[in-house]
């Protein structure tokens, strides 16, 4: 017997390690829950029960092929060996198989895990799958992992030339086994469900997902390059929490982006090469997260710039998490997070610029709130997202170049859609006004509306000055280069 070990790929189609298992014999399935590990990665509630729901549906899906699902608990990951050791007694596993995922705790569980298994003479086979491209095979001429993207880039194309990853087959059911599966539970300890109306946003399933992929690629990718930075317009995929959770997979999204493109990935459609190029600074991170693993241990990527003299200030820090600045920009992006569990890539930016160079506070206070409310929550992508705005990551935004949020949101949001759709409080005001009130009347604050808790012009001379006064300040200027 066979053991499919699920966690960040919650799908039975273009499944390596599915395909894998099902190809060597009869397979069972099995998933653990770890809500003490769940915590200790600051997981969000609505990504939990985005989990737990696709698991539902997977069940299902398995089911058609024969696969049972079992569900284990081991809170923590430091239980799996064990977990996974009681489960292929019982169910005398010959093998288990499992997609690779990277950051150090998994690494860490997954050698574990396979020490044990080899120990009781139990195989475990690994494979890429969450990636296009295996990490550690994306490298400077010196060997090392590419620090700057555009360079990444180049050297992924070249390698899509060569061999295009494809989508793996989906086996044919095998024949019914006598073992039941399990009822996957409706929560978990320690994780709240979301309102409905957040789950209603996310349906759960593999054909979901593919609905969405092919909307997107059919509809809207043409012009993706020209409508992605909009908040206010459906301009970008939407896909993030169904990639995150391996309810979709990069093969299936490169797929797809293709053939809307005749099958040209570097020429052709802007808005396909764009996408594509979306998908590689996703594949970039991941690289980075396992080429310097610091960045796990919420170190920053430039260690120069751990000596930056952050501000503490609980109160700055509560008004930006409970949107309250002042900022209209800055608060709709974060209703729009607390409401949904995402936010539009634009405003990620821009809130985390505002956080990390208006306030002065550390990234790694930002990084952990939105891990804390993203569906789509990546260490990788958010850390690298974070890092970036924060001038401390690879690859990075310069120090002095400091988004201003006003400029941003009368540029992206011009007529003030986006804010007043989540600042309903603000709907009476003009366009011009919209993006600043405090501007328009002095003190007026209209429905309660607070004024900026920072002034911009100040604030941003502090950051500046901040990021001058760092030890290291001309490596932490330049860009990083290979
Ligand atoms: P699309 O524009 O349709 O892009 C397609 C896919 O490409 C996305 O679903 C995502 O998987 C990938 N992608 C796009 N942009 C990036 C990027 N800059 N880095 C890595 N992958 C990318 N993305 C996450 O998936 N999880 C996170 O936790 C996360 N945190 C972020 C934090 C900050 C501060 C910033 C600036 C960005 C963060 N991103 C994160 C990247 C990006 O904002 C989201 O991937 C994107 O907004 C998701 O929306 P979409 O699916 O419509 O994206």
């Amino acid at each position: 017997m066979q053991l499919l070990w699920l966690r960040s790929d919650l799908r039975t189609h273009d499944n390596t390690a599915l395909t894998a298992a099902m190809e060597r014999g009869p397979t069972v399935a099995l998933y653990l829950l770890s809500p003490g590990q769940w915590l200790q990665h600051d997981d969000a509630a609505s990504k939990v029960d985005f989990w737990l729901r696709n698991l539902v549906t997977l069940e299902k899906g398995l089911g058609a092929l024969n696969i049972p699902l079992l569900i284990r608990h081991a809170d923590t990951w430091d239980l799996a060996p064990e977990v996974l050791l009681q489960v292929c007694r019982e169910h005398r596993i010959e093998a288990v198989h499992a997609n690779d995922e990277y950051g150090i705790n998994e690494t860490r569980r997954d050698q574990a895990v396979a020490r044990a298994l080899e120990n009781a003479g139990v195989g475990f086979h690994h494979y890429l799958d969450q990636l296009l491209f295996q990490p550690g095979s994306v490298l400077t001429r010196n060997d090392s992992y590419f620090q700057v993207f555009s360079q990444f880039r180049k050297v992924c194309y070249s390698r899509l030339y060569e061999s295009m990853p494809r989508p793996v087959r989906t086996p044919k059911a095998q024949a019914p086994l006598s073992i039941k599966s399990d009822v996957p539970p409706t929560r978990v300890e320690g994780f709240a469900t979301p309102s409905a109306s957040l789950q209603a946003l996310w349906p759960a399933g593999e054909e979901e997902a593919r609905q969405r992929l092919e909307r997107f690629s059919d509809e809207r990718i043409q012009d993706y390059q020209l409508q992605r930075d909009f908040p206010a317009k459906p301009g970008t995929s939407q896909l993030s929490p169904y990639l995150a959770s391996g309810v979709l997979s990069p093969r299936q999204c490169l797929h797809a982006a293709l053939s809307s493109n005749n099958g040209e990935f570097e020429t052709g459609n802007t808005g396909s090469v764009t996408w594509i190029n979306e998908l590689l600074w996703r594949e970039f991170y991941k690289h980075i997260l396992v080429g310097y693993p610091r960045v796990s241990r919420h170190r920053a990527f430039r260690p120069e710039t751990e000596d930056l003299k952050w501000r503490k200030s609980s109160e700055d820090l509560a008004a930006w998490q409970e949107a309250r600045t002042g900022l209209p920009i800055i608060d709709a992006a974060m209703r729009q997070l607390l409401d949904t569990g995402w936010m539009h890539n634009r405003l990620r930016m821009v809130v985390a610029m505002f956080v990390t160079k208006n306030l002065l506070l550390d990234w790694r206070e930002g990084e952990r709130f939105f891990m804390r409310h993203l569906i789509d929550g990546d260490l990788a992508a958010n850390n690298g997202g974070w890092q970036w705005s924060s001038s401390t990551g690879t690859d990075s935004a310069p120090y002095f170049r400091i988004f201003n949020p006003l400029a941003q949101s009368q540029k992206f949001d011009p007529d003030g859609r986006f804010i007043k759709h989540w600042l309903p409080e603000l709907a009476d005001l003009n366009k011009k006004e919209v993006h600043n009130p405090n501007a328009a009347g002095g003190l007026f604050a209209p429905n309660g509306y607070p004024a900026p808790i920072v002034d911009l012009g100040a604030s941003r001379a502090r950051a500046l000055a901040a990021f001058k006064a760092l030890p290291g300040r001309q490596s932490a200027l330049e860009p990083a280069y290979e």
